[in-house]
């Protein structure tokens, strides 16, 4: 797990100071000092040895039915249970809360779609159309307790089904609105759900995607269905069953489906949703949330990290469907009282400034995205956003891979206009919310997620739990139980304790390799299973997709460790190259000696083969098990989150 290396290491000295200002006005400042600290620093630590005291106090800024008992009952190891015996409902802190104030007039969401139309919903709208949905999930017979599938796509009426849920006790279990029918079946089925809520379609790269359609095929195969809400938005005629399915805009057109529905009174621990992991290393986990804790997590983790501010207009530009979405386009923004933004499409369409020229119309102040759509972007070159006026962004963010330093410093040079900070925020599924951040506060390296977050302790460990040396390679686990984290995994309580609790005991298992600097900045380096052992040596995979990634050649790489009679494994990448470049064998020469001479030859790669696009999940990550299935000629396992 840790022998030493002799490949060279990241240059960790290089510091982006924030610009004083910023740190000055920061939430998370202010929330210093009236702590009575004057430095981030010291406000961490106390949060450390105040950790209950912190997120009460953080608890005590939202709304509850019933103050809690305890703040964190930890009395079922690994079954941590927070806030309990509180009464409250996320959506009573994200929508009704707002609805006593003057930001019921306040823009809740700006939406646009691919095609260019727009939307906009104030506060008040918001809880008039999730109030309105809310009924009509009530008369079809949807209880406290029940699992509610979702499959839509991004299109504010995603967002409005996820809150009338749990405005009214039923969890839901949201997939991607880009999946298969196999994968939709699965998570039906797992679910056990009696209402599945969709649409006719959504539109992607100008072409109408069939839902209903493939609605219906797995509809053929999950008999606990018994009824398919759906709602009109490509209008291109889907196919209905009689008795079934039923069209969303007649049922709100019924005095049924009006716009008051009290909001149900959930324990802190009631459950808020399933949501199934990205599934890039295996068959997806359904990962538990509950309402209280989640809330006090989310709410917290965007106020300090993104800074929300009531000018702000926010745009997190992942998909509903996965759990930055939920977390961070959803729930953390309205419970923070923000004015969001959602685009339906894709980032390229119909020209590769979709994204700038959104972010000049709409006056976007923030930006979170993920490293796979920085370097699809940074590929068409230059000339896209410096065409726009991206004046107003004043913070970045990004999401699901370690960054590529150079993917990092281009975002940070030609969109943020060397302004505008970078949130690379390490989290998962399983944790609920930001776990190792910065926040405006702390000076930046590129590509390290920087530091924990207040109240969290994480660190880079052995297998027997004790703390790797400076810049040793270990695994990363967190020491503390936190507000958002996973309660189990539906029908699989010990996967949970099993998957996480017991690799490192006492600590949670993160399952991602990690190192900690000299400075205590944690740079993960991939998940466990990507990290490739060449010749003894420990190699992560970001490492070498970095290095082949700052050759001005390459927009992006994947490397994978095959096996190898002498060294163990040698490393072979895949590249896609960026506009004006074409694949020749003096070029793939041209990049392994680069890369050898980046981390030393260690880690040249035996082979390069050019191609034009990596198997992703539907997040956007690199699936590298399934690249290497296909070159081992093996069956390529659960390919559900697959997208091609
Ligand atoms: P599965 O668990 O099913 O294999 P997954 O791990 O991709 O899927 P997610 O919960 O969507 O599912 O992703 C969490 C993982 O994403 C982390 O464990 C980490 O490997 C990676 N990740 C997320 N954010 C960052 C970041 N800022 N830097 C580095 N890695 C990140
Ligand atoms: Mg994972």
């Amino acid at each position: 797990m840790t022998e030493t290396r002799d490949v060279a290491l990241p240059d960790t000295s290089e510091l982006y100071y924030p610009d004083p200002a910023l740190v000055e006005q920061s939430n998370v400042m202010a929330y210093a000092r009236s702590k009575g600290f004057n430095s981030y620093d010291e406000l961490y630590q106390w949060t450390i040895s105040h950790r209950e005291e912190f997120w009460a106090d953080m608890a005590s800024q939202l709304e509850w039915f019933k103050p809690w008992d305890k703040v964190l009952d930890d009395s079922n190891k690994p079954f941590y249970q927070w806030f309990v015996g509180g009464k409250t409902n996320i959506v009573y802190n994200a929508i009704d809360r707002h609805l006593k104030t003057w930001r019921k007039n306040k823009l809740a969401l700006i939406w646009e779609g691919e095609d260019g139309s727009q939307r906009t919903y104030s506060y008040y709208q918001l809880n008039y159309e999730v109030s309105r949905i809310a009924n009509v999930l009530k008369s079809m017979g949807v209880k406290k307790g029940d699992i509610v599938t979702i499959y839509m796509p991004r299109i504010p009426e995603l967002m409005f089904s996820m809150l009338a849920c749990a405005k009214i006790g039923a969890a839901h279990s949201v997939v991607y609105g880009g999946f298969s029918e196999a994968a939709l079946a699965d998570r039906l089925a797992d679910a056990k759900s009696k209402v599945l809520i969709t649409a006719d379609g959504g539109y992607m790269r100008g072409k109408v995607v069939e839902l209903k359609k493939i609605v219906n095929e797995a509809l053929s195969r999950t008999p606990t269905v018994q009824t398919c809400l759906v709602f009109r938005h490509t209008n291109h005629g889907a196919p209905m069953e009689q008795g079934r399915d039923f069209w969303m805009h007649d049922l709100l057109g019924l005095p049924i489906a009006n716009g008051h529905c009290p909001t149900e009174e959930m324990d802190a621990e009631d459950m808020l949703f399933i949501l199934y992991t990205s599934g890039t290393t295996g068959k997806p986990k359904g990962v538990v949330h509950t309402h209280g804790g989640y809330m006090v997590g989310t709410y917290t983790t965007l106020k300090f990290v993104f800074d929300i501010k009531d000018e702000d207009r926010y745009w997190c530009a992942a998909d509903p469907g996965w759990i930055t979405g939920h977390s961070f386009i959803v729930y953390a923004p309205l419970i923070n009282g923000a004015t969001s933004f959602m685009y339906e499409g894709a980032p390229n369409y119909p020209y590769p400034d979709r994204w700038w020229s959104m972010v000049a119309k709409h006056g976007i102040t923030i930006l979170y995205t993920a490293p796979t759509a920085i370097r699809g972007l940074m590929r068409f070159g230059d000339l896209w956003p410096s065409r726009h006026d991206l004046s107003t962004l004043r913070l970045l963010g990004s999401v699901g891979e370690p960054i590529n330093p150079e993917a990092w410093k281009w975002f940070y040079e030609k969109i943020g206009h060397g302004r505008c900070p970078i949130m690379d925020t390490w989290w998962q599924t399983e944790t609920g919310h930001f776990m190792i951040t910065p926040t405006p506060a702390v000076p930046l390296k590129p590509g390290s997620a920087t530091r924990p977050f207040l109240g969290i302790e994480a660190d880079v460990v052995h297998e027997d739990g004790s703390p790797c040396a400076p810049d040793e390679d270990g695994l990363l686990v967190i020491k503390n139980p936190w507000p958002g984290m996973m309660r189990t995994i539906l029908n699989d309580p010990q996967r949970y304790v099993e998957g996480y609790w017991q690799k490192v005991p006492p600590y949670y298992a993160a399952g991602d390799s990690a190192r900690k600097d000299k400075d205590g900045y944690i740079w993960v380096i991939g998940r466990l299973d990507d990290v490739i052992k060449v010749s003894g040596y420990r190699l992560g995979t970001a490492e070498v997709e970095s290095a082949l990634v700052s050759h001005p050649a390459v927009a992006e790489a994947a490397a994978i460790g095959l096996p190898h009679e002498v060294k163990g494994n040698a490393i072979h990448a895949f590249v896609i190259l960026r506009a004006g470049y074409e694949p020749s064998h003096d070029l793939e020469e041209k990049l392994r000696a680069h890369v050898g001479h980046e981390l030393g030859p260690i880690a040249r790669p035996d082979s390069i083969t050019f191609v034009t696009s990596l198997p992703k999940t539907r997040s956007g990550k690199i699936m590298r098990r399934v690249l290497r299935a296909r070159a081992l000629g093996l069956p390529e396992g659960d390919v559900s989150t697959l997208e091609e």
